[in-house]
């Protein structure tokens, strides 16, 4: 990956120096775009999360972060619909992206209100939570019962994905992380991620993943052997398919939170993988990661494809990943602006660190 846009931020001032020592060539990295700190309301579940107290401190904040240097947004869960409207408008003033992780304001009042993005697709959309009530993020955020009956192909959400795509709402799919998450069946961890993580966090992701596969725990909570994350982690699969091929334009993420074993780089391979099992091609899925991707930037012109004129931004790659996706894995080489990176060297440089800083 040679560009990247990070999404929301708890601490902002750490990824613009970052930035700087990247772009100065004093750290090998990829080109980012700094998204501010979460634009979060009144309610939240973490300490780190400023609470903004209306719509005049929202663009406040907003322009306060673009003149320190990032050029997107992440709203967050408990931010109200008068706060979404007044950040995106002062956003789009300067030019600025905003996407959001909504709760409170569901995705057709986000789009009504001018949002570029959503983030991690259906899981998060509140609006079929029956007895949500405006501007509050129900109880239960993620529904996967309710969730998992919704037709992609008529009926309310058919409607919302039309919705979406008249109001040029892209949407970014994150499938890894719920990948991670909830239900048995999935593919092991693979040991070049826990090579990357701490003693610690490696022990806790393996704990999570357990507890994940326990049939036991999943009986206990929902009174069948199947979770119903499995069904609405296939319905949002379905949701993200339908979408793009209704002309959305999706992109691609991975979400390197929740139960953790989500790194950056790797957790975005195994993102295009996922397209694929969604039902794109693997070279729909890497155009999805790679095109659509630029063109949400707006730097379509300089990256996204491989062209001449364009920026030497390319990865070699040992094997053909338009015929079997899983070799997108096997990089060989990153180039940035023309100049080579051992991906090998890269990753051993990070061996044991992932989860530390
Ligand atoms: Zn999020």
């Amino acid at each position: 990956m040679t560009t990247i846009r990070t999404t929301g931020s708890i601490e902002p001032y750490t990824d613009l120096e970052l930035k700087k020592s990247i772009d100065a060539g004093e750290t090998p990295g990829p080109k980012i775009h700094v998204t501010g700190p979460y634009l979060e309301g009144k309610g939240t579940f973490a300490l780190q999360l400023h609470q903004l107290s209306g719509p005049e401190e929202a663009v406040k904040t907003v322009n306060f972060w673009i003149d320190e240097g990032v050029d997107n947004f992440k709203a967050y869960m408990f931010i109200t619909r008068a706060e979404l409207g007044a950040a995106i408008q002062a956003a789009h003033k300067r030019g600025v992206k905003v996407t959001g992780h909504l709760c409170a304001v569901n995705f057709r009042e986000a789009a009504d209100l001018g949002i570029d993005d959503l983030e991690h697709g259906l899981f998060v959309d509140t609006e079929f939570i029956s007895g949500k009530k405006e501007d509050q993020c129900p109880d239960y955020g993620e529904d996967p019962v309710g969730m998992a009956k919704l037709d992609v192909k008529a009926g309310p959400l058919h409607d919302t994905i039309q919705y979406l795509i008249q109001h040029h709402v892209a949407v970014t799919s994150t499938l890894p992380v719920f990948e991670m998450g909830s239900f048995p069946g999935r593919p092991t961890m693979q040991k070049r991620v826990l090579d990357a993580l701490t003693l610690e966090s490696r022990n806790q992701v393996l704990a999570n993943r357990l507890r994940a596969s326990d049939v036991s725990r999943i009986r206990k909570q929902w009174g069948s052997d199947v979770s119903p994350y499995e069904a609405a982690f296939k319905k949002e699969e379905e949701f993200e398919y339908a979408f793009s091929k209704a002309g959305g334009l999706l992109l691609a993420g991975l979400d390197p939170t929740g139960m953790g074993g989500v790194i950056a780089g790797f957790g975005d391979q195994r993102e295009v993988e996922l397209l694929v099992e969604a039902g794109f091609s693997p070279v729909e899925a890497i155009h999805i990661a790679t095109y659509n991707g630029a063109q949400y930037l707006g730097d379509l012109d300089r990256i996204g494809t491989i062209a001449a004129g364009k920026q030497a931004d390319l990865v070699v790659i040992k094997g053909d990943p338009s015929k079997k996706i899983e070799d997108i894995e096997n990089v060989e080489t990153v180039f940035k602006d023309g100049v080579g990176y051992d991906s090998d060297k890269l990753i051993e440089s990070v061996r044991g660190v992932a989860g530390s800083r």
